[in-house]
């Protein structure tokens, strides 16, 4: 075929059925969120590129490497959302959500664009389900938004995840071990990787988040900062940890968990799903609460997670998980001649405005092709209308599945006798 012109590379179309699934998953994960109070928010795909160095960080990943950045018609220097919590949090400020009640909680779905290597499960444009709460530094809100990533996975009674958390305490702990680990890490800087060796100098942290082996052996040994944290981030930590245990939530502490982002302080999570060839981080998050107050000056002690809906979606296939109730047309009416194709598009529309699946043809084939077509479709029942059946107001209801025939009237009361007949068999 020559199609002038094909997909962008690492970007994918949602097709049948699996748009059903991720319709059906995105449902769950709303409605979950809602029911422990997150409104949805929605803010644009295209954002100021200061808003990203300033938030996800000048060092990291995203923002030297992956970001599609280019200047607008007017000039300004503008850059696709490579993450969901910037956006927000910008929107939160800009609009005074903050001085309403806090704590506030958004969540959102949100395409997301980085300029990776693509490669299953890392695509340049993906989507995140995000949660985000403003206004609390109680370790409550840590373990709620930990309680709520768990009662998602339940949910969809996604099995093999495993949760790990780490603290990273405030940026006056992290002074003290980011010292620590430069001295560690430049003792074996001939082992690592080009990229590590400028991390050593410009931002050490990130050396964790590499995933060349020999770095993450290297980082095996290294010192670990929840040695280096205050009394008051480890109080945090542990208060932490004691409400997930008592609410039954089983975690392990990973302390080489630093997330790819700059803004987080404190605690920070994974959800890793193990069933696979090799692990799949599912969702990430943590606390954020210097952020607010670096963009704005306003202290807003807030956090959140952010959960790949492509990545769940592949841990679900991977455990045949199918969230979709199965939606087949009940009822095909297939249309026999033109006498009578008003008359089924009527009949139709009333099967329809009474909430049944019901499809007519629109093909103007042969009745022997429409009749293919249900099967193909998987319609329960077929209503043959031609302009004896419009006359009589009489017609022949064929259940697909039995085989069996049935006079059905399709006068007045044609919608409940419809239902009478189908009610029995279904
Ligand atoms: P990774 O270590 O896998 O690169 P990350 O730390 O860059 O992940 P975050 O910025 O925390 O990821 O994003 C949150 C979630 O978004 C991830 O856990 C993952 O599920 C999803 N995600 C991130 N990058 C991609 C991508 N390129 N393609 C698909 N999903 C992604
Ligand atoms: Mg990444």
């Amino acid at each position: 075929m020559n199609l002038i012109s094909k997909r962008i590379k690492g970007m994918q179309d949602l097709l049948p059925p699996l748009s059903g699934i991720w319709n059906a998953v995105e449902d769950v994960l709303k409605s979950e969120a809602s029911n422990y109070g997150f409104s949805l928010i929605r803010t644009p795909v295209l954002e100021s590129t200061e808003l990203f160095q300033r938030s996800a960080g000048g060092e990291s990943d995203v923002v030297q490497k992956e970001m599609y950045t280019f200047d607008d018609k007017g000039g300004r220097r503008v850059s696709l959302r490579p993450e969901g919590t910037a956006g927000v949090v910008r929107a939160v400020l800009e609009n005074g959500l903050h001085n309403g009640a806090l704590p506030l909680k958004l969540m959102y779905v949100s395409s997301c664009y980085r300029y990776e290597k693509p490669q299953s499960g890392r695509l340049r444009e993906f989507f995140q389900f995000g949660a985000e709460v403003f206004g609390t530094e109680s370790a409550l809100a840590d373990a709620e938004l930990i309680m709520l990533g768990n009662s998602i996975f339940n949910r969809l009674n996604v099995q093999d995840i495993s949760l790990e958390i780490n603290s990273i305490g405030c940026f006056e702990c992290r002074k003290r071990y980011i010292d620590s680990i430069k001295i560690y890490f430049e003792k074996h800087q001939n082992d690592l990787c080009e990229t590590c060796k400028e991390r050593l100098y410009r931002n050490p942290m990130r050396i964790f988040d590499c995933k060349n082996s020999r770095c993450s052996e290297i980082c095996k040994n290294a010192p670990v900062i929840l040695d280096y944290i205050c009394d008051k981030c480890s109080n945090h930590f542990s208060d932490l940890q004691k409400y997930l245990s008592d609410a039954k939530i089983v975690f392990s502490i990973n302390p080489s968990i630093v997330r790819g982002l700059d803004y987080y302080s404190r605690t920070v999570f994974e959800f890793v799903y193990s069933g696979a060839e090799a692990p799949i981080t599912v969702c990430g998050g943590g606390r954020y609460d210097g952020l607010a107050e670096d963009l704005s000056g306003v202290c807003l002690p807030a956090l959140g997670f952010g959960m790949g809906i492509e990545r769940l979606l592949m841990v679900m296939e991977n455990q045949k998980l199918n969230p979709v109730k199965k939606s087949v047309p009940v009822v095909f009416v297939a249309c026999a001649d033109d006498t009578a194709r008003s008359f089924s598009l009527d009949l139709t529309q009333k099967l329809r405005q009474n909430s049944i699946n019901a499809l007519v043809d629109i093909s103007e084939k042969r009745v022997k092709h429409q009749m293919k077509y249900a099967d193909k479709i998987g319609a329960r029942y077929v209503l043959v209308i031609g302009s004896d059946e419009f006359k009589s107001h009489k017609a022949r209801i064929h259940d697909m599945q039995s085989g069996v025939n049935k006079e059905i009237s399709l006068g007045k009361n044609f919608v409940s006798d419809f239902i009478d007949i189908v009610l029995q068999n279904y």
